[in-house]
């Protein structure tokens, strides 16, 4: 990747700037007396010594221990990047860019030299760096251009008991380069106690435990269940900061939806309390969230006034955010699942499990006794939560990660070393899917078409899709539409008292009833023919911020065209060649209009509906493609776009045949004739 992004600071001159130089000073100062005081610090030397001593090494440690932000550093103090870089590895973005900007602080360096962050299509770092901190998935591909991770002295695989996907993988790849590699050091930590599973999964590797200080913490549960978990987190938050000792307050919530639900609810709510109550200060955060934005959650509370943070599961074990008292635990989080049978993934809001309750009712005794407030009920704790999540291997869809295993040149997957297999049936699925993009030939063996996909760091898909734009001539428009859609729900904003403007604002990019990829592709285009500018932006209700990373990563793709060797091509006016490229990629998710306005998806017959917010949720075309299916009170398809059936077949004659087009069967002609018509 380009490294775009590395953050230039002031470069002070000599005398001019000796008061800044100072603050810097003591701020240095005065975090190297903070790291001091942390529960690892004691263990540092001993640390060092098992790290020279043992190859492998599984660390575990309370949340705010410091194993994230100072084994690093350890590593880095002990001469260990002298040798290579260390790699950090954390399940989230958010997560590897706050704690890279820590370390940068506490070391007393630019964020980008000698410390950095790297997460998809955003590389903060320089040929300086020695401590990179980085997303799981990140490193996995890595390993595409550096198989045996030759520049890395030590890989820290970070929040282990996570068990994402990418970390699963990176466990088995990782266990074997280490064989080969005799100098590389792994260490593998957790925030949970069942380090065993991991030591044994490598060759019982001596696990080393970091004492925490855990202040006791009071759980309380509700009566009764509760029926509207935000409503209840609302009143429980007002409760505690109008009755209840100073403190700051954490909330769990499922996403960014639900804490600007809540943010906005609150605001409105303090509003009236008059000025005997204190202040509350409202701190959201979440993946999306803009990075200036992120950074208030770890600003001190001023004296008088009370803080909330409004977070999603980024802050059980991956963010410690000091000074939290109480923590409110409504008890849910989102969840991807997904049916093999169907090939269906979905997003849904699912109880968590024992291990996150008591994870999410710890955050709140890290500096002082804490108190933790349950938004269910202790019957519904002991007999309702599963002890712990399902590793989320076993319950996604695997082509992302079986087209890259196959790129790695690892073709037995069956055999792959996985700490916990994935279900047999999923990763027949993903061959079989990878098979009808033309990843994959017949044996299961990578294709020309497969090897240029593997270069995108997207879903099989969004990189067919891609790859498919040569063909039609139009891979300027497709790699638009793919940034876009890599952006996800935050293009078009929708004030509460503009409600009407921002609607019609965006009907215009939807004109001729283009469908929702083109409309993207009209507003980025737009807003390319106004010179990228803000005001834009303001008038047409988008959010500048969004339509940066999109162009950000429009660069991106721009490049790996090249290196796949891919011209550039634009072919704005034929737009059923770009349609026919989108459904290179997207024919799995073909879907046929049903007489009650619902839509039945072709293969695998499921009932989804257009969503609201698409430009043909009024039109209703008789065949579409969507993007994805987000499932709220119904199933519902998201940036859906017309289609001729006939496509699927041309398309993708593995996966349909005439048959599964035949467009008369809705019209209940009698069997044969239908297909005759056709
Ligand atoms: P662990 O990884 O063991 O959970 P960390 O290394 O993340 O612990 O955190 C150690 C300490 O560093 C925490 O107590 C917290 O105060 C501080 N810290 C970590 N990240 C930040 C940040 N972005 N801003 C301010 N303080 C931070
Ligand atoms: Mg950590």
């Amino acid at each position: 990747f380009v490294k775009s992004s590395v953050i230039e600071g002031t470069q002070f001159e000599d005398d001019s700037d000796q008061e800044t130089i100072d603050a810097k000073d003591i701020l240095k100062r005065e975090l190297q007396d903070e790291r001091k005081t942390l529960p690892i610090y004691k263990f540092r030397d001993e640390l060092l010594k098992a790290v020279d001593e043992y190859q492998v090494i599984v660390i575990v440690g309370e949340t705010g221990s410091g194993k994230t932000t100072q084994i690093p550093q350890y590593l880095h103090e002990a001469g260990y990047t002298a040798r290579g870089k260390v790699a950090c590895t954390q399940p989230r973005r958010v997560a590897a860019m706050s704690v890279a900007a820590r370390v940068s602080q506490e070391m007393g360096v630019k964020l980008g030299h000698e410390v950095g962050y790297s997460i998809r299509f955003e590389d903060c770092t320089s040929e300086k760096t020695m401590i990179k901190y980085m997303t799981d998935g990140m490193l996995l591909r890595e390993f595409l251009g550096e198989p045996d991770l030759a520049g890395y002295s030590v890989v820290m695989v970070d929040e282990a008991h996570e068990r994402t996907l990418s970390t699963d993988i990176l466990f088995g790849l990782v266990k074997d380069i280490a064989r080969f590699r005799p100098d590389l050091k792994l260490l593998i930590s957790s925030a949970t106690l069942d380090a065993e599973k991991f030591s044994d999964y490598f060759d019982s590797a001596p696990i080393f435990k970091i004492p925490g200080r855990r202040y006791p913490v009071e759980v309380h549960y509700t009566k009764a269940p509760e029926a509207d978990y935000i409503d209840a987190a609302i009143v429980t938050i007002l409760q505690i900061h109008v009755t209840q000792p100073p403190g700051d307050i954490l909330v769990f919530l499922t996403g960014q939806e639900e804490i600007e639900t809540v943010d906005e609810i609150l605001k409105h709510k303090t509003r009236g309390l008059g000025t005997k109550i204190p202040e509350l200060n409202i701190c959201p955060i979440y993946a999306n969230l803009p990075t200036e934005l992120q950074a208030k959650i770890f600003e001190t509370t001023p004296e008088g006034s009370r803080k909330v943070v409004l977070a999603t599961n980024i802050a059980e074990t991956s963010l410690t955010i000091d000074g939290i008292k109480y923590v409110i635990d409504p008890g849910f989080c989102k969840i991807k699942s997904y049916n093999p049978r169907t090939g269906m993934e979905s997003l849904l809001i699912n109880p968590i499990s024992k291990a996150s309750a008591n994870q999410r009712a710890g955050r709140s005794g890290r500096t002082g006794p804490g108190k933790c407030f349950r938004l269910y009920t202790s019957y519904n704790y002991m007999h309702d939560l599963e002890d712990n999540t399902v590793p989320e291997i076993q319950r996604t869809n695997l082509a992302n990660v079986v087209l890259t295993l196959k790129s790695l040149g690892i073709h037995d997957l069956v055999n792959f070393d996985f700490m916990d297999p994935p279900p047999s049936e999923a990763l027949l699925k993903a061959l079989e899917q990878l098979f009808a993009l033309s990843a994959l030939n017949s044996r299961g063996e990578l294709t020309k078409t497969g090897r240029r996909m593997a270069e995108f760091p997207l879903d099989p898909m969004l990189s067919k899709m891609i790859v498919a734009a040569e063909k039609y001539k139009c891979s300027d428009e497709v790699i638009s539409i793919a940034s876009m859609l890599s952006i996800g729900n935050s293009i078009f904003y929708r004030p509460k008292d503009k409600q009407v403007h921002a609607d019609n604002a965006r009907l215009n990019f939807h004109t001729g009833n283009v469908g929702d990829h083109i409309a993207l592709l009209n507003v980025y285009n737009s807003w390319k023919e106004t010179d990228f500018s803000t005001q834009w932006c303001y008038e047409n209700y988008i959010q500048v911020r969004s339509m940066k990373r999109a162009r950000d990563i429009r660069d991106q793709l721009e490049g790996l065209l090249e290196r796949v060797e891919i011209e550039i091509c634009s072919n704005a006016s034929d737009l059923d060649a770009i349609k026919k490229a989108i459904t290179s990629g997207f024919f799995h998710h073909s879907a046929r209009l049903q007489k009650n306005g619902s839509y039945r998806t072709v293969k695998n017959p499921q009932t989804v509906f257009v969503h609201p917010s698409s430009g043909l949720a009024q039109l209703l075309p008789r065949w579409v493609i969507y993007h994805e299916l987000v499932l709220t009170t119904k199933e519902y398809m998201r940036q859906v776009t017309e289609l001729k059936p006939e496509w699927l077949v041309e398309i993708a004659p593995h996966y349909y045949q005439l048959k599964d087009v035949d467009d008369a069967g809705s019209k209940k002609l009698p069997k044969g004739q239908g297909r005759a018509a056709l």
